[in-house]
């Protein structure tokens, strides 16, 4: 996606080797009409796919979740980042390993909000791992949910995530594909 790249390239930070910060446009302050367009772009990807529910994780991933929901015109439901003490009987969990924070914490829905008629669009932000996408992806299965598709922002491509869910079977897009950065030399694009 041609707008995403470019804004990336003009106000994304590269902090280290792994790390992109995107803090003034997707992930703190957030361009709205940006988002629409995200929106629209998933739509144009897996609008044929029958999908009954966006699905995404607490913080980050709920903006976007709702921007592509819009088009999808079907809830959007995001995963919590629960403590433990708070998980009932009623809720799908998941544990992830975070790549921002570097510890593991775990993930809930409630039920009511997943079910085996439903067929699911995940979204998220970042692709890095895949330790995230991993953890939506498994709450699917505990609900007997089907993925009709995967839709993330920013992919690093340099990481293995996306080749991991990939190998997986799912269908997965991202919009920008970071294939390599630094701090010195900027930020190359590529496809996957
Ligand atoms: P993964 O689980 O694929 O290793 O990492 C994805 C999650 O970590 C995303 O939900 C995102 O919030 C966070 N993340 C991974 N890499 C980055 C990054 O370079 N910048 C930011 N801002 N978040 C990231």
């Amino acid at each position: 996606m041609k707008l995403l790249e470019e804004r990336i390239a003009r106000d994304g930070r590269v902090i280290g080797s792994e790390i992109l910060k995107v803090d003034s446009f997707l992930n703190h302050q957030i361009d709205v009409e940006l988002l629409d367009e995200i929106g629209k772009e998933l739509y144009r990807l897996f609008g044929n796919e029958g999908i009954t529910k966006v699905i995404t994780i607490e913080a980050s991933g709920i903006a976007i979740g709702c921007a592509a929901a819009r088009y999808f015109k079907v809830p959007c439901v995001f995963a919590k980042k629960a403590r433990s003490l708070n998980i009932g009987k009623d809720t799908y969990t998941a544990r992830v390993h975070s790549f921002t924070y570097d510890n593991d914490y775990d993930i809930t829905m409630s039920q009511s909000y997943l079910s085996s008629d439903d067929r699911v669009l995940i979204v998220d932000d970042f692709l890095a791992n895949g330790a995230a996408l991993r953890g939506l992806i498994s709450i699917c299965e505990q609900a007997g949910a089907s993925i009709g598709g995967i839709g993330i922002c920013i992919e690093k491509g340099f990481q293995p995530g996306g080749e991991e869910i990939r190998a997986m079977g799912y269908p997965l897009q991202s919009l920008a594909v970071i294939e390599s950065m630094s701090e010195h030399h900027g930020i190359t694009f590529g496809t996957r």
